[in-house]
């Protein structure tokens, strides 16, 4: 139970960053963490004890030989993903890792949004996503990007341009990947 001082306390110090959205939660539970002696060694410990299906692990590595691109995008952080996935072995199978920044400040973990109190908001038009990323919107980004990317080794092999676009497989399983999932076409 808290007193109606520490409650006006949780209420004042949060205030913030429940305003700021869940990464800048999650960063002031970091903060506390730290203050009330958590370590490096004691997130990366409770990392690697996060359990992987050993069957999405063996997907990765087929989708990967079979020359996929592996891209992660993500509402956790750099760290948290970095961590996981070096743990089991497949952190070099990804192309790259979108999701919010992470960085070690000697023994404390600092994380902060991909899209920040201070960059203009990221215009959604679902209206559902969170503050830091809207998902649809990255992954028009990097489909872009790879379109691009395929069409000048097409330029170079053959001289030509062809429209060329990508097989694209999407696992997701929360709320905010309802509007990526949107943007999936044939
Ligand atoms: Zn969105």
């Amino acid at each position: 139970m808290f007193s109606s001082n520490s409650r006006l306390r949780f209420v004042n110090d949060w205030k913030i960053p429940l305003a700021n959205g869940q990464t800048c939660c999650e960063n002031e539970l970091l903060k506390e963490f730290y203050e009330s002696g958590g370590r490096r060694k004691d997130i990366i410990g409770a990392l690697n004890r996060v359990p992987m299906e050993p069957t999405m692990i063996e997907f990765c590595k087929q989708l990967h030989a079979h020359g996929w691109k592996l891209v992660v995008l993500s509402d956790a952080n750099q760290v948290y993903i970095q961590e996981i996935l070096r743990h089991n072995g497949i952190l070099e199978l990804f192309d790259r890792i979108i999701t919010n920044p992470a960085y070690w400040d000697e023994e404390r973990l600092v994380i902060s949004r991909l899209i920040g109190p201070e960059h203009p908001p990221h215009q959604c038009p679902l209206g559902i996503c969170s503050l830091n990323i809207c998902k649809g919107q990255e992954l028009d980004t990097i489909l872009a990007e790879y379109i691009q990317q395929q069409h000048q080794m097409i330029k170079q092999d053959e001289g030509t341009v062809k429209v060329v676009h990508p097989r694209l497989l999407y696992v997701g399983d929360g709320r905010n990947d309802y509007c990526p999932s949107l943007r999936l076409s044939t």
